[in-house]
């Protein structure tokens, strides 16, 4: 799978840039050029629900470029945003995972949730809703397969702009889902406002829920809350069979991490949906 096959170039990214070898206006041209190279692609990762099913998958995108090695997203795409780049990344990002998870269904003959990140920078574009629409359309999937992973930055802009327009992604029947929940800043009465159906603990708290009483305390509380709103509590990271025990004795509802598998390429995704349980 991808990262087996990246293991070393993986790394090579933050030195070069680290030792001046690369500046910003160098990887912003190279990123540029990357599209229309064929050198952005997309990984998928399988989410896990209660049964140990496969109810879903989250789509990542990366950046593979033969001088660089595999570029993390957390990297480039904050050059992609400054730049000027992302709508059009943005919609490769959505074209290319609806597609293609369109297809494995018809390929499969069996329907799952697709999990899309969309940054702040790309839900204040302008017309960001529409052209979603359009997309999801366009590759025939129903409103109800796919769920928008947010983050609470998205809640330092214009809540009276951000508001009407969730409810509006809401009422139109896609999931809506707080990524990284617990690290960033959100009141709970915020929470309360918000259309959300699911809440993703932080792969921080998980990493150290074993040992750190504290981390177990916050999950609890975080679950508490959850559930009073009514959403789903899905575990991030999820790298062990302890802390997979650990985390549905206090309530998780899903699970997504290297645990159950990696982000995958599209024909090891499909060989994975072939050899494990789908949720029906
Ligand atoms: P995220 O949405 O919180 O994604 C989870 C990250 O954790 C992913 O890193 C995933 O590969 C990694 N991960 C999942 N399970 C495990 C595990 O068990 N152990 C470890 N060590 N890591 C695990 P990735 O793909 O590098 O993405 C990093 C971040 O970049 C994402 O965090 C998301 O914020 C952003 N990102 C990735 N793809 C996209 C995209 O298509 N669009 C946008 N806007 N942002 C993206
Ligand atoms: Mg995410
Ligand atoms: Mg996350
Ligand atoms: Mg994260």
């Amino acid at each position: 799978y991808e990262a087996k096959k990246y293991k070393n170039s993986v790394r090579l990214f933050v030195p070069l840039m680290q030792e001046g070898y690369l500046n910003r206006v160098n990887v912003e041209q190279m990123l540029r050029k990357a599209l229309a190279k064929h050198e952005i692609y997309m990984v998928y990762q399988p989410q896990i629900d209660n049964n140990g099913a496969i109810y879903g998958v989250e789509a990542l995108v990366r950046w593979q470029n033969e001088e660089l090695g595999l570029v993390p997203p957390d990297k480039f795409i904050p050059i992609a945003e400054a730049s000027g780049l992302m709508p059009e990344l943005g919609h490769f990002i959505i074209h290319t995972t609806l597609q293609e998870m369109k297809t494995l269904q018809i390929t499969l003959g069996v329907t799952f949730q697709t999990s899309l990140n969309i940054s702040i920078k790309q839900f204040m574009e302008a017309h960001f809703f529409e052209k979603l629409i359009y997309e999801i359309d366009r590759a025939k999937l129903a409103h109800v397969s796919l769920c928008l992973e947010i983050t609470e930055s998205l809640f330092i802009e214009d809540i009276d702009y951000i508001l009407p327009l969730l409810n509006k992604i809401h009422d139109m029947g896609l999931h809506i889902s707080m990524d990284d929940f617990g690290t960033g800043y959100s009141s709970l009465s915020i929470l309360r406002k918000l259309p959300i159906d699911e809440l993703k603990i932080d792969k921080s708290f998980v990493d150290t829920i074993l040992n750190d009483i504290t981390a177990e305390k916050m999950v609890q509380n975080i679950i508490t809350i959850g559930k009073n709103l009514d959403l789903y509590i899905l575990a991030e990271g999820v790298e062990t069979k302890e802390q997979e025990v650990i985390l549905k004795n206090l309530g998780c509802d899903r699970f997504q991490g290297y645990f159950y598998a990696k982000p995958l390429a599209y024909d090891t995704l499909k060989a994975f949906f072939e050899t494990h349980t789908i949720a029906s």
